[in-house]
């Protein structure tokens, strides 16, 4: 948890908890990704990357 600790204390960046809809995983995406982020387990696409934020396809359960 220590990488996550850090990086939550910079500006402007955000954690989300998202569910996939897919398969119902939840993960815990960055809110600027650089690229688009898939589901760990089911490989569907769940959040896209634009240039300011992410466009996310799942549900968002919880902000960091
Ligand atoms: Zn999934």
């Amino acid at each position: 948890m220590t990488k996550i600790e850090q990086l939550v204390k910079q500006p402007k960046n955000k954690f989300l908890k998202v569910k996939c809809e897919s398969c119902g995983n939840e993960q815990i995406i960055f809110s600027v990704p650089s690229r688009n982020v898939k589901c760990l387990v089911c490989n569907e696409e769940i959040a896209k990357s634009t240039s300011h934020k992410a466009k996310i396809k799942g549900k968002i359960i919880e902000e960091f």
